[in-house]
């Protein structure tokens, strides 16, 4: 419809109501339709309704060109040069058409929250030179049966039509969380969800070397396993690249591409940061530059310093200083729960702890800060039960010293079973090789409750054995609320010189 039209009409009908009015028309009925079905039409087109049935995406946001490189994303050096050999496919298509090769139409990559999937993608449409079309899979959940459907349909129209436009020969389309629509399809109770899978899988098939634009899906996903098999059959998403957490390498490269456009003092030491920053996702290294950068603005510095990042490092593992003002008992048994982790955590893996605190920050009403782990890849059952054992020692403080646990140690009970799943796959546990539909609850419950049980008397021992050193550290952490690594190991060495 031409722009202009829209004025016309504004213009037209109120003269041609004054007119009819004029030449003695009952204009009245005429106007309440006018505004019945003009209100039907607004809504219509705004809410939903008829619109929604069709299958309305809602309005992507206009992206520029990617201009992100692969340069610009750090670590993942594997997973970029995966992506870059895959990605040749969509640029050296006349070879492709030679040797009859059919196109490579999806690339699924699997990883943790944050570690830059969104970034590859972003980066594979700059390498490519093409239009990238993002939407995240909850977009295409609706309880109207064929929205999702329609809105598969039209992101892919869009696509076309914004390579077309831009005079583009592919386009990129980035579909996040692909596990909300393409989960496994049971049969029966999801239609909808089935719908809109079936329809990707449909546009998906209709991808041909021919065709131009090149059409090119990539898909994200935390969880894989939980991906509907007909996805990762041949001719769908059958380039699987997994982007892992960072190594400590990646951890610099990541603080270092963040601190390009921050003053860092000369003394800042980005690799002891990395090193810090153990299990850290380039999301969260993201944000360690920049709370630095707020603490160093706060603190009206002009330049970050080592410690602004640590106070990073801090807030953005264990949250934000509270000023939660607990009583002396809750404060005391707090002090308990965490001497309990510290001990345990010094006896087993000695000179670990770099801090216990009384301080809230968070959830946590106090913390066990713990020095930089040597990046680790194999655990062996030991290494497992010996984790286990200083998630333990909080709640086995407490008993030791209450008789009882509070609810301060769900988290770690939480930790604890998931590492003991962890040994019940790898065939650690009396269990044997299992797969753990082979074996059923009962079973599995007999040997969660043996391990732990048996895991929280050796922890319980450990702590009652050392007990002199637990009561004169319970004593400075109430007065100083902070114990350093040093204080703390200080009690240990007095410890041993006292005659037995
Ligand atoms: P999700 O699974 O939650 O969607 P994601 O894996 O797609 O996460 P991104 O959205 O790509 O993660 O990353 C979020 C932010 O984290 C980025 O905007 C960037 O600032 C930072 N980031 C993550 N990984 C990296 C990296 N490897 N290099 C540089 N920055 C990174």
């Amino acid at each position: 419809m031409p722009k202009w039209s829209k004025e016309i009409a504004i213009g037209f009908f109120p003269v041609m109501f004054v007119f009819l009015a004029f030449i003695g028309v009952d204009v009245l009925p005429i106007l309440i339709a006018a505004i019945i079905v003009g209100g039907l039409l607004f809504f219509a087109k705004n809410k939903g309704g008829i619109a929604v049935g069709s299958g309305r995406t809602p309005k992507r946001k206009k992206t520029a060109p990617s201009k992100l490189t692969f340069e610009e994303i750090g670590g993942q050096d594997n997973a970029k040069q995966e992506l870059r050999e895959a990605l040749d496919f969509l640029i050296r298509h006349e070879e492709i058409k030679k040797f009859g090769i059919r196109p490579l139409k999806g690339i699924l990559l699997t990883g943790p929250p944050g570690t830059g999937k969104t970034l590859m993608a972003k980066a594979a449409a700059h390498y490519t030179n093409s239009v990238f079309v993002g939407a995240s899979g909850s977009e295409f959940v609706e309880m109207y049966v064929g929205v999702g459907a329609g809105r598969i349909r039209n992101l892919f129209k869009d696509a076309r039509a914004r390579a077309a436009k831009e005079n583009k020969q592919s386009a990129i389309i980035f579909i996040d969380e692909i596990d909300v629509i393409g989960g496994k399809r049971e049969g029966g109770q999801q239609r909808e969800y089935d719908q809109t899978l079936n329809q990707l899988l449909t546009e998906m098939d209709g991808i041909f070397t021919t065709d131009t634009p090149r059409i090119l899906v990539i898909a994200a996903t935390n969880r894989k396993e939980m991906l509907d098999s007909a996805l990762l059959r041949p001719g769908r998403f059958d380039r699987h690249i997994q982007v892992d957490l960072p190594d400590k390498k990646g951890r610099t490269h990541i603080l270092r591409l963040h601190a390009a456009n921050k003053p860092l003092s000369e003394d800042v030491d980005l690799e002891k940061i990395a090193e810090e920053a153990y299990g850290f996702s380039g999301a969260q290294l993201e944000s360690v530059m920049n709370e630095a950068a707020i603490y160093t603005m706060r603190e009206n510095e002009g330049r970050i310093q080592q410690r602004h990042l640590s106070m990073a490092i801090d807030k953005v593992m264990m949250g934000e200083r509270s000023d939660r003002e607990s009583n002396f008992e809750e404060k005391k048994r707090v002090a308990i729960h965490e001497l309990g982790h510290a001990i345990i955590a010094e006896l087993v893996r000695p000179g670990s702890v770099k801090q216990v605190a009384l301080s809230p920050r968070g959830k946590a009403l106090g913390y066990v800060r713990h020095n930089p782990q040597q990046e680790q890849y194999l655990y062996t059952k030991s290494f497992l039960e010996e984790q286990i054992m200083i998630t333990l020692g909080g709640a086995a403080a407490e008993e030791i010293y209450y008789g009882g646990r509070s609810t301060g140690s769900s988290n770690d009970f939480e930790q604890s079973l998931h590492i003991v799943e962890t040994m019940m796959k790898s065939g650690l546990t009396s269990l044997g090789i299992i797969n753990m539909n082979m074996v059923t609850t009962e079973e599995l419950m007999r040997e969660n409750n043996l391990i732990l049980e048996d895991l929280m008397n050796r922890t319980k021992h450990l702590l009652e054995q050392n007990h002199a050193i637990f009561d004169n550290s319970l004593d400075i952490l109430m007065r100083e609320e902070i114990l350093s690594g040093e204080q703390f190991r200080c009690q240990f060495r007095e410890n041993a010189l006292l005659p037995a």
